[in-house]
């Protein structure tokens, strides 16, 4: 696959990812607002571009990873959005994480245009964007769209999973990111009360992977990050709070109560109101500990 792939957002994901396509010798043409985060893609390979129209003017393939709904329905509906300005039969992947009507709405608007729409949302962890290791929840109705897009995919990550058609990617996306940012909390809550009542860490540590209590957050993600005294983003505390409001929304219309969640949902939002907003989501346990006036707890 040569020129012909543009790449739109270029941050703490969608940096890596571009960059480990461009690595792979494919030419990417790519685009962000932040010209910092343009020039870091662009030191290693991708064509820079200045503007939306400029980025797409060659595309065949365009690839999204933009923060939340607002900027994808800008990018793609607003004034010279993508959807207007795409030739037809190009695909669309989006594989940011936004609200599910949000992805409805762009691919209907791009069926109506004859572009193909995939959603691919993007699991695990930033530092598995840049091993190439990520993991893919795709929504395709096509199979020559999925083909098109299968050798992008293979070059920034490990796992593909088909979820079904268009708009199931990111419905699996919110509802896995849900269980991912409640565990979060409830880790950070358990460290917290295990650094209160002075237990030896790397011991209550074998000890929960030793039982049914053993989950990724505490030893895959807490373990590389806040427990190893980095709370740099990786993932936002702003980014997981947008991700639970999408979870609290889409059960409130579907009727379906998320009781633990909304507590979950309040502690993120109390904690974002603070220089928490910016720091890494496992940064949840340091401001755990704050409210319970104790030193957080480091490996
Ligand atoms: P980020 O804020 O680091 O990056 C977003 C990028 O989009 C920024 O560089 C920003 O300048 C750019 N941008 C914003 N508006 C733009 C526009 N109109 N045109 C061009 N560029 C624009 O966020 P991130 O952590 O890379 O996350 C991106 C998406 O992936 C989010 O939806 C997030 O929820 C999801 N996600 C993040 C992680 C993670 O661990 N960080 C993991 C999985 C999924």
């Amino acid at each position: 696959m040569s020129e012909k792939i543009a790449f739109i957002g270029l941050g703490a994901m969608g940096g890596p990812m571009a960059s480990n396509i461009i690595k792979k010798g494919n030419k990417v043409s790519i685009f962000d607002i932040d010209s910092n985060k343009l020039k870091k893609v662009s030191d290693i390979g991708g064509t820079p571009a200045k503007s939306i129209e400029e980025v797409i003017s060659k595309a065949e393939i365009v690839i999204t990873m933009l923060p939340a709904t607002k900027e994808v329905l800008g990018v793609m509906l607003g004034e010279n959005g993508l959807v207007n300005i795409l030739k037809p039969g190009s695909i669309i992947m989006d594989m940011s994480t936004i609200a599910p009507h949000g992805t409805d709405e762009v691919a209907k608007n791009c069926f109506k245009n004859n572009i193909h729409f995939i959603d691919a949302p993007v699991g695990r962890l930033v530092s598995h964007a840049i091993s190439g290791d990520s993991l893919f929840m795709v929504g395709c109705n096509e199979e020559n769209d999925f083909k098109k897009i299968k050798p992008l995919l293979d070059c920034m990550g490990t796992k593909i999973i088909r979820c079904g058609k268009v708009g199931s990617g990111i419905r699996a996306k919110i509802v896995n990111n849900f269980q991912i940012l409640s565990i979060a909390q409830i880790t950070a809550e358990a460290l917290t009360l295990a650094q209160k009542l002075d237990l030896n860490l790397n011991v209550f540590k074998e000890v929960n992977a030793g039982t049914t209590a053993n989950n990724g957050q505490f030893h895959i993600n807490f373990m590389s990050k806040v427990l190893k005294n980095d709370v740099e983003p990786g993932f936002t505390i702003d980014l997981a709070h947008k991700d639970m409001g999408l979870a609290i929304e889409t059960g409130n219309n579907f009727r379906v109560g998320l009781p633990v969640g909304s507590s979950v949902h309040a502690v993120y939002s109390q904690a974002r109101s603070s220089e928490y907003s910016k720091k890494d989501f496992s940064a949840l346990l340091d401001y755990a500990c704050e409210l319970a006036g104790i030193k957080p707890p480091r490996i």
